[in-house]
């Protein structure tokens, strides 16, 4: 059943955003757009698109399709210039948005009657309704919050959780933070790992450290605020994130560069689009996410039937390295792979300003502790980099310690200024 014939014909009687845009598009009922076989034939919303709609007036955009008073709930992205972008939901959407990431996170396996403990700083961001999943899932949830590793670990050996959902990096730093203060995450109580926030969860060597420092299975999940919190999470099996709000949200393929949608089919690659099938306060059609997948859709072992991804990176953070696309945290797999003597923190320095560079493409490599560079480390790491991402890299090897590391997101790219 495709809700998306409703969902235009609702886009186009109440959002002035979509009339317009399909408008344009020679679409001015939901019988000419067609169905969701035919959803690629649609245009697609970029994420500059709805900002530029903004106005005092209407701070939310000419998307916005609920009255003042059907709105329940009104999130924001942490924009990094300027005024916020809004995200409002309707009673519906928010419940919505909780189902499917009740759905993502249980894919991970916690179960009712388990303690679960988060360090998302949920305030006005999206994150926040990933943590009503929680409760629906039955879980008896400790918020302990970002920027304090003390009491998250004081809550770990205390209250003795099962399941702890953090964010790639701060999962890796906790491993550095224990080590330090003589504490191996081995013994606690965790048993699950939830990574979000960032890709690099499901890389496997990255994937490999965490699950042997917390002595616990890692898995991932993952959203976009302008769709929903945690659309997607993976299951046991850890072949990629299934989509836990399936028949709330479309999932498709575009090729980054055309905009031509790809077919979705196993293994296929390319930048993820999503639409929304049943939203009401400001739906989105063929959005953007600049996140770019690899998407599988064979059946899975656990059973689920719903498509599953694995974020490579942001289309965003990508360069092109001499017509060769990197991502930074393919970068970051790679390096990775020759641990034990690298920590697992690099730095990728373009030269250039822009997604173009030149070769070869300068990362600082940091080494682990009590590690002494070695040409031929180095040497070997470029080698692979060549070999494996097809990338003519400068690898510098800097002191263990003398990257930044975050407790939140990490940097993996230093973009020189214009
Ligand atoms: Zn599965």
């Amino acid at each position: 059943m495709s809700g998306l014939r409703e969902q235009l014909g609702y886009l186009l009687e109440r959002s002035a955003f979509y009339r317009e845009k399909l408008g344009a598009a020679g679409i001015s009922s939901a019988e000419e757009a067609g169905g969701l076989e035919e959803i690629g034939r649609l245009p697609l919303t970029e994420k500059s698109e709805i900002k530029a709609t903004s106005s005092p007036e209407n701070p939310i955009g000419k998307h916005l399709c609920a009255s003042r008073r059907g709105i329940a709930r009104i999130y924001s992205t942490s924009g990094t210039t300027g005024t916020p972008s809004y995200i409002p939901l309707t009673k519906g959407d928010l419940d919505n948005w909780i189902t499917g990431s009740a759905r993502s996170y249980s894919a991970s396996g916690v179960s009712a009657g388990e303690r679960i403990v988060s360090t998302y700083n949920a305030g006005p961001f999206v994150a926040g309704a990933a943590l009503d999943a929680f409760e629906r899932i039955g879980l008896s949830h400790i918020p302990v919050g970002t920027g304090n590793t003390e009491r998250l670990m004081l809550a770990i050996e205390l209250l003795e959780p099962e399941a702890a959902v953090l964010t790639p990096s701060y999962a890796a730093y906790m491993l550095e933070w224990a080590a330090e203060r003589g504490k191996d995450l081995r013994t606690s109580s965790v048993r699950r790992v939830l990574v979000a926030g960032e890709p690099g969860g499901g890389e496997p060597a990255f994937r490999a450290k965490l699950e042997e420092g917390w002595g616990a299975t890692v898995t991932e999940a993952m959203g976009i605020g302008d769709i929903g919190a945690s659309l997607w999470g993976e299951c046991e099996q850890q072949e990629g994130m299934h989509l836990g709000a399936r028949g709330f949200v479309h999932a498709e393929l575009i090729d980054p560069e055309s905009g031509r949608a790809l077919e979705v089919s196993d293994g296929a690659s390319g930048e993820l689009v999503l639409s929304h099938l049943q939203h009401r306060a400001a739906p989105l059609l063929r959005f953007r996410t600049r996140d770019h997948v690899e998407l599988w859709t064979s059946p899975c072992a656990c059973g689920r039937t719903s498509p599953r991804v694995r974020c490579s990176g942001r289309t965003d953070d990508m360069l092109i390295v001499r017509g060769v696309n990197v991502f930074p945290s393919a970068v970051r797999e790679v390096v990775n792979t020759f641990a034990p003597k690298v920590s697992g923190h690099i730095l990728v320095r373009p030269r250039d300003p822009g997604v173009k560079q030149e070769p070869p493409l300068p990362v600082a490599v940091e080494l682990a502790q009590d590690v002494a560079a070695e040409d031929e480390l180095a040497q070997a790491i470029k080698e692979k980099l060549r070999s494996t991402l097809v990338v003519q890299a400068s690898v510098e090897l800097v002191p263990w310690g003398s990257l930044q590391r975050s407790e939140y997101k990490s940097k993996l790219v230093e973009h020189q200024h214009r």
